[in-house]
């Protein structure tokens, strides 16, 4: 009995079929891998072709672009930015003390670091008033 037929006797039909399958499996989870790199990278800002090219290394390479990989994706990152604008615009609708620079809310009628006065209070309401408006906004008080 020679080698060919030892193999052939192994290599029954279903066994055939069985390495087929295995190799159609592994095969299909190859290319998936190398697409999730590619469309992963691009996602997470980084190179897709870099990666693409890497990810050609059967497994080892979408594994170590797993490793590798930058830890959020762009979509979250434009996300934190604009929360980050927002915050800051939050900020500016406040201001500052003209005298010390203390950041100061609308509604502030005195600094509260320095005590410079900031706006006037209506008499009536109670509101902070600009010193130049000539009326209360939220009660129609005319300002002296
Ligand atoms: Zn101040
Ligand atoms: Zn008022």
């Amino acid at each position: 009995m020679d080698l060919a037929e030892v193999f052939n006797m192994f290599l029954t039909p279903e066994v055939k079929k069985f390495i087929t399958a295995v190799v159609i499996v592994v095969g299909v989870l190859y290319l998936i891998s190398i697409v999730w790199v590619i469309r992963d990278s691009y996602l997470r800002g980084s190179n897709p072709i870099v990666w693409g090219v890497i990810s050609l290394v059967p497994f080892l390479g979408a594994f170590a672009y797993s490793m590798l990989r930058p830890p959020m994706l762009l979509s979250d990152r434009d996300e934190q930015d604009l929360d980050f604008t927002l915050k800051q615009r939050e900020l500016m609708k406040y201001g500052e003390c003209g005298k010390c620079g203390y950041p100061v809310e609308r509604e502030y009628l005195v600094c509260p670091k320095c005590g410079t006065q900031l706006k006037n209070e209506c008499k009536t309401c109670g509101h902070a008033l600009n010193p130049d408006w000539k009326i209360c906004p939220f009660c129609c008080t005319k300002v002296r």
